[in-house]
């Protein structure tokens, strides 16, 4: 058997900055994972460049019960220090719309990037290894694992959350906060796309492929991105900022046209006689044009349409009410909201409240991110936190 200061659970994201920070103040760290290599989200994010932070983050950009809760972490590790760290490394990246930084080639030069820093510190690795158990015994902790029994002074737990399972990604984090007492919130999938059922799925089925610029709102918060026709749905990064906050049941609504003052110009549209499809044409695939007067039948032109009809258009073109069936659940979800109580886990440490040396960061917290590198950023900013405090 082997002793550890510290033992993180989870060569992901959170991991292996937790692990690679806390080895750099000198603890003798050991990371165990179940996958065969280190940090599979981050080699399939952002379509294999990763979206590894964002230029503008704030607490707003995070949803979490107790919303003070990622102040401390964020403020200590900003994404400046991210940036400073992997361009230290001779990283190349590309700043996209809204803030967005990715990787100019491949994701896994980030992956390198964090395993260097690791190596230098000199973290020792576990892969392929199951947990099977976890016990608190003589005031430190004792894992029973596929390869044998390990021990350590603390315990990091970094496993993430529900989504992608297909990457391995598992419930065992939330199982171990229950076994020492801990509260976990009811978790769901989050940054995912909506399915819809009957004439509205045929539709987009139909239109499967186009995106259009749009204004989705869901409970309250609005997001101006873009959306993806798919064949069960909607996707792309409009929906699936709306998907965070949408519940079963309520509707999503959709500004279809969020740059133009609506009424203003059918009125227009009205006095010069010009041709309204023609216009819609302007800011929408043809194809959705056709599909939307279908559903929601509108004269070609507007001449001699009363003035409470161009109301009404205007109002539909504007407040488009969908009510999606579900979304497309863990399979499909970047993300899972829910998770792990942050009222029992110290904001500046990550230490839990009612068990001594037992640390949760990442995403089996329950803090999610909005879409747009927010994710990755709390996850090196609380592991950064935690490295610092075991
Ligand atoms: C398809 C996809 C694309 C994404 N794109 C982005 C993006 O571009 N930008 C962004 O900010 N966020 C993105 N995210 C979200 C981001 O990947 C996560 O929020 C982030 O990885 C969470 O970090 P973490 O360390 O908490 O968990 P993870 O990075 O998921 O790491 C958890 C680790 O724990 C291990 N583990 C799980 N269960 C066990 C077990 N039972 N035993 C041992 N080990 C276990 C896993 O193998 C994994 O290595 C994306 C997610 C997905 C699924």
């Amino acid at each position: 058997m082997s002793h550890w200061d510290v033992i993180v659970l989870g060569a992901g994201a959170s991991g292996l900055m937790c692990s690679a920070t806390a080895a750099y103040q000198g603890k003798s760290v050991l990371v165990i994972d179940h996958a065969p290599k280190a940090a599979a989200k981050i080699r399939i994010s952002g379509g294999g460049k990763c979206n590894f932070t964002n230029l503008d983050v704030s607490p707003a950009n995070f949803i979490c019960q107790n919303v003070h809760f990622v102040k401390s972490a964020l403020s200590r590790y900003p994404s400046s220090a991210f940036i400073e760290l992997v361009e230290r490394h001779g990283l190349a990246y590309e700043t996209r719309e809204l803030g967005k930084l990715f990787c100019a080639e491949r994701a896994s030069d980030l992956i390198q990037i964090l395993r260097t820093e690791c190596d230098w510190a000199g973290v020792e690795f576990r892969l392929n290894t199951e947990i099977e158990s976890v016990a608190f015994e003589n005031g430190g902790y004792r894992l029973k694992t596929s390869q044998g029994f390990v021990t350590a002074t603390k315990l990091v737990v970094a496993t993430g959350a529900l989504s992608f399972p297909k990457l391995k990604a598992s419930g065992i984090g939330y199982r171990i906060a229950k076994q020492f007492g801990l509260n976990v919130l009811n978790t769901s999938p989050g940054l995912v796309p909506l399915s819809f059922e009957g004439k509205w799925q045929a539709r987009f089925s139909e239109l499967s492929g186009l995106s259009m610029d749009v204004k989705v709102t869901a409970n309250g918060h609005a997001f101006q991105e873009a959306i993806l026709f798919t064949h069960k749905g909607l996707s792309g990064p409009g929906i699936l900022q709306a998907s965070n906050y949408w519940q079963l049941g309520e509707a999503i609504e959709v500004n279809l046209l969020p740059t133009e003052s609506v009424l203003d110009v059918l009125k227009k549209l009205k006095q010069s006689g010009q041709s309204l499809p023609k216009w819609l044409n302007q800011f929408w695939p043809k194809r959705f044009t056709q599909v939307w007067l279908e559903a929601f039948p509108m004269e070609t032109t507007l001449s001699n349409v009363t003035d409470e009809t161009i109301e009404n258009y205007a109002y539909q073109l504007t407040h488009w009410k969908l009510y999606p069936s579900n979304t497309a659940g863990y399979s499909k979800a970047e993300v899972t909201l829910g998770g792990v109580d942050t009222d029992e886990v110290s904001s500046k440490t990550f230490e839990t409240s009612k068990q001594p040396g037992l640390y949760f960061i990442g995403e089996v917290l329950d803090v999610t991110g909005h879409l747009g590198g927010f994710n990755f950023q709390w996850a090196w900013a609380s592991g950064v936190a935690c490295g610092l405090s075991v």
